[in-house]
């Protein structure tokens, strides 16, 4: 028996090369030895970008074919969409009575986004309870593994409480999952910031290597370097942290190297980024072509996920109404 594992993205629009790195080549190789589920988050897209809907049906598709694309093969593991999940807004209701508010407002990603976002955007409810909601995507397929990057650790061990607790306060039957932690870079972005769509600093993976030279241009260096022969410190530089991604580590010592010894210059250094940028991307980028003339593909995979998904979850589920006695006469 495969261990199950389950990992879900926003459709918040395409992919970037932070989503990339940071958890989609991960959820490639683990479909070749897991039981992996595969969900398009299109209920935690509503947490930020709630008043404006129209796109999630394009994100949607868009965002599946991005991992098609990638080499997500639904024959190894199984995608489908959350709203079509509905068993999870069930859980959801269960798990939140028995949360306290502190326990939400303590998750260090809340903290941060309420400093980066637009805090309009994100004093809700729904903002509040995201980890609510990623307890249930978890719990309600019975995951026992869950690919997270480090930021992510405080809310799967929220999770974890959550699955504790219930099992506690009833006759238990959910596995605490355990984190697969990526050893992904960090991956900048333009800004110099976490690459994000939230903060509009990223390169798509289906780019065009023209736009992707140009973002890279625009990237932040070492700021002290300011002329050619200035001596600089790859250490606090973003394109460095990006060849990081890409480069073996004897190239990328070369690379630090040179740049403390003014060895090479800025302009020169984003353009052998932007050149294994734009290498890597190529079969994506094929791929993706072909898959966009096959629209349907989208609907068809969409149905069978869902199709798996709802029994297991409507399983889980009934045992979690049955443990609390809810609609027991
Ligand atoms: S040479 Fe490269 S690593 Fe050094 S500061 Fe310039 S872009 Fe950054």
């Amino acid at each position: 028996m495969k261990n199950r594992v389950v990992s879900g993205y926003r459709p918040t629009g395409r992919l970037h090369l932070g989503h990339f790195h940071g958890n989609l080549k991960n959820m490639v190789s683990l479909q070749e030895s897991h039981d992996c589920y595969f969900f398009i988050a299109d209920w935690h897209a509503l947490t930020t970008d709630y008043r404006d809907t129209s796109k999630l049906a394009k994100y949607t598709s868009e965002m599946m074919i991005d991992w098609l694309a990638a080499g997500l093969d639904p024959d190894k593991c199984t995608i489908y969409r959350q709203s079509d999940i509905t068993s999870i807004p069930e859980l959801v209701l269960y798990f939140g009575m028995t949360l306290s508010l502190g326990e939400l407002e303590r998750c260090p990603t809340y903290k941060e986004q309420l400093r980066e976002l637009d805090s309009r955007v994100v004093n809700t409810y729904g903002f509040l309870g995201y980890p609510v909601l990623m307890a249930a995507d978890i719990l309600i397929v019975g995951a026992e593994l869950v690919p997270v990057g480090e930021d992510q650790v405080p809310h799967l061990e929220l999770t974890r409480e959550i699955a504790r607790r219930f099992n506690s306060l009833y006759d238990g039957i959910f596995p605490e999952p355990q984190p697969i932690l990526s050893k992904a870079p960090r991956i900048p972005g333009t800004d110099g910031r976490k690459m994000s769509k939230s903060y509009g600093n990223y390169i798509q993976l289906d780019e065009e290597p023209g736009e992707i030279l140009k973002k890279i241009n625009k990237m932040i260096t070492d700021p002290a370097r300011k002329r050619r022969d200035d001596k600089g410190h790859p250490e606090v530089c973003s394109v460095f942290q990006l060849h990081g991604a890409y480069l073996p580590k004897e190239k990328l010592d070369e690379v630090d190297g040179l740049c403390r010894e003014a060895g090479i210059g800025c302009t020169e250094c984003k353009k052998m980024l932007a050149e294994n940028v734009n290498e890597s991307l190529a079969g994506f980028r094929e791929e993706r072509k072909r898959l966009e003339k096959r629209p349907e593909i989208v609907g068809d995979i969409l149905r069978e996920g869902s199709l798996k998904v709802n029994e297991i979850a409507s399983g889980y589920l009934a045992e979690a109404r049955n443990a609390m006695r809810i609609g027991a006469l």
